[in-house]
């Protein structure tokens, strides 16, 4: 299918689950109705790429739900001039959503086959704003910290390194919890301490410790 044809499924998603749903922000929005999800998805899923749910991206993981990334974009409250970190690249889509909310998106992925498939989605997509890794989420990115923000995919439970490379006032936000019962969670840094909101109940995969070459 021509990639015009996309167009209106993803107008639809944008106003059906989207705005429907109580996503506000018009900036996360906007980026959603531009972003070419379908290109972040295999071929063979194509149709299916701007259906209210998640979806197989190989290696057993998942491209979150519309709603579920425009939500955790929306909580993030991005103005344009922040560098985020993310952890769990998987395909790269949410990356991509964040890159046209700030000014740099700094994104780890544990698998290396997902690693080099969102490298070339996010090029085919053309984001130059992006940085990616290969390695353990779990340790941060030491050189390019401290962030604005730092967002992570994969549930589980934080790493205490994640609020060391924030800046005082940053915010980490993250599905918590353990296997398949998480809840969105973000902590603001501040500087004697954090301030924690809980918001929406979830299901991710599982944060991973280590990297997987394959
Ligand atoms: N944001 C992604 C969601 C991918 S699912 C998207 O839009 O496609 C979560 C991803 O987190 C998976 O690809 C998984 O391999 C990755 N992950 C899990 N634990 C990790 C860790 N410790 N470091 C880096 N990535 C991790």
């Amino acid at each position: 299918m021509h990639s015009l044809s996309y167009d209106r499924p993803r107008r639809r998603m944008v106003e059906e689950q989207l705005i429907t749903a109580g996503i506000q922000d018009e900036r996360v929005l906007q980026a959603m109705s531009i972003v070419p999800r379908h290109l972040f998805v295999d071929a063979a899923l194509r149709a299916h790429a701007y259906q209210d749910s998640s979806l197989p991206i190989g290696e057993g993981q998942t491209i979150s739900q519309p709603y579920m990334v425009a939500k955790m974009s929306e909580l993030l409250l991005l103005q344009g001039h922040e560098r985020v970190l993310e952890i769990g690249t998987g395909c790269g889509y949410q990356t991509a959503v964040l890159s046209r909310l700030c000014k740099r998106v700094y994104s780890i992925e544990r698998i290396e086959s997902l690693h080099e498939k969102a490298r070339s989605n996010l090029r085919r997509a053309q984001h130059a704003n992006v940085m990616l890794k290969c390695g353990d989420g779990l340790l941060g990115w030491e050189e390019y910290a401290p962030f604005d923000a730092v967002i992570v995919t994969a549930g589980g439970f934080a790493s205490d390194i994640w609020l060391e490379q924030l800046k005082v006032g940053g915010i980490l936000l993250m599905p918590e919890g353990d296997e398949k019962k998480h809840q969105l969670v973000r902590r603001l840094k501040l500087q004697d301490g954090i301030e924690e909101t809980y918001f929406d109940a979830c299901t991710f995969v599982p944060l991973l410790e280590g990297e997987l070459r394959r």
